[in-house]
């Protein structure tokens, strides 16, 4: 007799997801995968962190990618929203709708969540699984102490503006693995010279963003607010500047930047790609003056870059200047073509 999609859906369940690989134990969680709900723990201390992001096949990853990257690409990427608010992982759920039972795809997806799940001590403990068009739904759920949750509303005036890594990997990848971009025709970079290494690099930071937990970690308790740039620095600043109503000055020419970034991108789009690209998955925080000396220590000591890109000041929106705190020059054709669409 046939299964039914019931019978199909507990076994995919029982398969690839209640597994101790991915299911596993740690503290605080009472109950897993099995029941209607499961049941966790929240210190009294701590905040239980809540994100979810809903990625679709076809739009937030190419349909025919390695199922260990989209698995790895979707959870680094809600780990993400975690260290933005200096929260650290716990558990997480996954709602899966998937066309049919691909046993080779699911083996591979599942490998791929429990591999990252492990490497964060971030077990699964429930989800929901259905058949449709693939997406994927992935909810983290973190720990944060009820004093060190980094909002984006508590930005001040005087403290000053950082950001983790570089800037511009996540739109270049975009166009190196050939998907879409939202920056368009004005946005190119050298394709055709790229080294295999560098096309691995791109390839990486989309599929493998390395979400900044370490850093949140370390030195959250010195942030006064975060966000993490998925949309891109100038938009992803703008909501700390909204919430916290304040404005920011930003020296362009201290924005940072990967070799390979380097290698492919002329000044002008390298800038496109840092304030308007996104999926970079890099931390923007504020950090009160007095503080810097000991953000730079903590983060040099867990071997994390951050630069200082500006400062909180009051009014309204983001002054560019150059390194002579001379206002920058926005006539370059692409800036100009992307500060419209971002006003717009
Ligand atoms: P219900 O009918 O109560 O929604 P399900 O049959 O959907 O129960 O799920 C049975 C158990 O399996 C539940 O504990 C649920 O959390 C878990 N589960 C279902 N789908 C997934 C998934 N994709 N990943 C992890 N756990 C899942
Ligand atoms: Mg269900």
């Amino acid at each position: 007799m046939a299964k039914s999609s019931s019978q199909l859906e507990f076994e995919i369940i029982r398969r690839y997801f209640a597994n101790p690989n991915l299911s596993f134990k740690r503290d605080g969680i009472e109950l897993g995968i099995g029941d209607d709900a499961a049941l966790i723990d929240v210190p009294a201390n701590k905040h239980l962190a809540m994100s979810m992001d809903v990625l679709i096949s076809g739009i937030h990853f190419p349909a025919d990618a390695d199922p260990a990257l989209i698995a790895n690409r979707s959870l680094a990427v809600n780990l993400s929203d975690l260290a933005a608010m200096a929260a650290q992982p716990y558990c997480f759920t996954l709602g899966l709708v998937l066309p049919d039972s691909d046993e080779t795809w699911l083996q591979k997806f599942s490998e791929g969540l429990a591999s990252l799940a492990r490497q964060y001590n971030c077990p699964l403990v429930g989800g929901d699984t259905s058949r449709g068009p693939l997406s994927i739904s992935l909810q983290v759920q973190g720990l944060v102490d009820r004093s060190q949750a980094s909002r984006r509303s508590a930005a001040n005036r005087g403290d000053k503006i950082y950001v983790s890594g570089n800037l511009g990997d996540g739109a270049v990848a975009l166009l190196a693995l050939g998907l879409d971009s939202h920056l368009g025709s004005s946005f190119s970079f050298g394709a055709q010279s790229l080294s295999d290494q560098d096309r691995q690099y791109f390839s990486d930071a989309y599929f493998k963003p390395q979400p900044q937990l370490e850093l949140a970690a370390a030195a959250g308790k010195l942030f006064s607010s975060c966000i993490d740039i998925s949309d891109g620095l100038q938009g992803d600043l703008g909501h700390i500047l909204a919430a916290s109503s304040l404005a920011a000055t930003i020296n362009i020419d201290a924005l940072p930047y990967s070799m390979p970034c380097q290698r492919c991108m002329d000044t002008e789009n390298r800038i496109v790609a840092a304030l308007f690209g996104g999926d970079d998955y890099q931390l923007c925080f504020t950090v009160p003056e007095g503080d810097c000396a000991e953000l730079e220590r903590l983060a040099r000591d867990i071997g994390v870059k951050v630069s200082c890109i500006g400062e909180i000041v009051s009014g309204e929106g983001v002054a560019y200047l150059d390194t002579d705190g001379a206002p920058v020059d926005f006539s370059a054709r692409a800036y100009q073509h992307f500060a419209s669409v971002q006003s717009a």
